[in-house]
């Protein structure tokens, strides 16, 4: 008889999960509060993207997070508040601002993505998945020559670092590359490794082959802890519509895994970083690839079936609400660099709560109080771009193989 595996939380990297665990021949169960697919794996910008290697926590960012702190039009804020949680993670974020350990966690994270990237291709060239998958690579437009300069000197690092540059198209030479963009500009940096997808329609399409593949994926259940006596392992999980009996289980459940840290036995120190998108029809002279507008911190995804605008990092905790202020600087933003920015009509707005870890690396471990309880969380602004590797890294670590990643520097015990 197979194994049973509970996959709690069904996102991206919950779908992930379970999608290699059964594929290895786990008999799994996905466990989701709400709709599958309608955390921060619905509105996302779907980047697939190697070249996203360096962390958040850099030198010299602490600085520009504090005035960006007091500056409410930034698209980078912190709602000042009394918060244990907040100001503690936001002392481990300081700490990782060093040279050191950015290139350090940027060797795990290269590792993470393009074993991620490859594992996509396969799945996409083996499995009837449609998620408008296209590898045109992701373009860099500045207004600016600073920022086209300031961009070089990253590119020279990356190089340096870890053998990955990006193409420079100085002037108009950037328009001829995309011909969406306004002429004038400084020119564009073009990372031509780079993949995108639609992210609602991956998980719909996974939804539906996973199902015809015996996962059973129960929506509107709510996790709310192990049943396990008072033995080191967990028999049950306990869920709003009952418990459901395995032999391993797995907790993927993105920015809201702090809330569990009394069933886990440890500090996840996870804080929501909420982001904004704004979905609507193509645009007639629509972008041929996605773009990364840095000095407005305004992201561009197109597909054959749409258009999306994202972006915006708010540390504002558990906060529900859409502020039309932010998604107006999606617009605004979008303008400077685009014939046509927007289009009608606007199909959604939307919010996501992206699982900020303060050294930009997810975590993916054995739970330290339930032997056969494991954690896959905290996948910053990159979910999408890990998710592949970190199901398969959670099979492996489930079947007590070998991990095709080291897995050491993700352990829940670093912090
Ligand atoms: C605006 C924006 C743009 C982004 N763009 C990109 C991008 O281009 N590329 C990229 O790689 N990443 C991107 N990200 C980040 C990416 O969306 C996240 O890193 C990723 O979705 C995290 O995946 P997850 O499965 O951990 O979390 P989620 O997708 O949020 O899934 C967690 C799930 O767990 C469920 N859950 C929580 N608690 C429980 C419980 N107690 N019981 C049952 N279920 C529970 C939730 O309902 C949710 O469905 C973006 C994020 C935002 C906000």
């Amino acid at each position: 008889m197979s194994q049973r595996a509970v996959v709690i939380g069904g996102g991206v990297v919950g779908a992930a999960s379970a999608y290699y665990l059964n594929k290895s021949g786990w008999d799994v169960t996905i466990v989701e509060q709400k709709g599958f697919g309608s955390g921060a794996a619905h509105g996302n910008c779907g980047y697939v993207c190697p070249s996203h290697i360096l962390p958040l926590p850099q030198p010299g960012v602490m600085s520009k997070t504090l005035k960006a702190m007091v500056s409410p039009n930034s698209p980078f804020s912190i709602k000042p508040r009394f918060d244990l949680a907040l100001w503690s993670w936001l002392l481990q974020f300081a700490r990782h601002c060093n040279e050191k350990d950015m290139l350090a966690t940027g060797v795990t994270l290269q590792r993470m993505l393009n074993s991620s990237k490859a594992l996509y291709e396969e799945l996409f060239a083996n499995e009837p998945i449609d998620a408008e998958w296209q590898e045109s690579g992701i373009l860099y437009p500045f207004r600016h020559e600073a920022g086209m300069e300031h961009f070089a000197e990253n590119d020279k690092f990356l190089r340096e670092h870890f053998n990955h540059g990006a193409d420079r198209y100085d002037g108009d030479e950037v328009v001829k590359l995309e011909p969406a963009l306004k002429s004038g500009l400084a020119g564009g940096w073009h990372f031509p490794g780079d993949a995108h997808l639609r992210p609602d329609k991956l998980m719909s399409s996974w939804k539906t082959l996973m199902e015809s593949r015996g996962v059973s994926i129960l929506e509107w259940h709510q996790f709310q802890g192990f049943s396990n006596g008072k033995s080191t392992k967990a028999t049950r999980a306990v869920t709003s519509k009952g418990d459901i009996e395995a032999d391993a289980f797995v907790v993927a459940t993105g920015a809201w895994t702090p809330l569990l840290n009394q069933h886990l036995g440890c500090k996840v120190p996870i804080q929501p970083g909420k982001g904004y998108s704004m979905t609507m029809a193509r645009p007639k002279l629509c972008p041929k690839m996605p773009l990364i507008f840095e000095e407005h911190r305004v992201a561009v995804t197109p597909w054959p079936s749409g258009y999306r605008l994202g972006s915006i990092m708010e540390f504002a905790g558990y906060d529900e609400t859409i502020n039309p202020k932010r998604i107006e600087m999606l617009r605004a933003g979008a303008s400077h660099y685009l014939h046509e920015p927007t289009a009608e009509p606007v199909v959604e707005q939307w919010y996501g709560w992206r699982p900020m870890t303060p050294d930009s690396l997810p975590i993916i471990d054995r739970s330290p109080a339930l032997e056969n309880v494991f954690i896959a969380a905290g996948h910053n602004m990159i979910g999408v771009s890990m998710a592949t590797a970190t199901g398969k890294l959670i099979t492996e670590l489930l079947n007590g193989t070998p991990t095709h990643i080291p897995v050491e520097p993700m352990s829940v015990k670093r912090f």
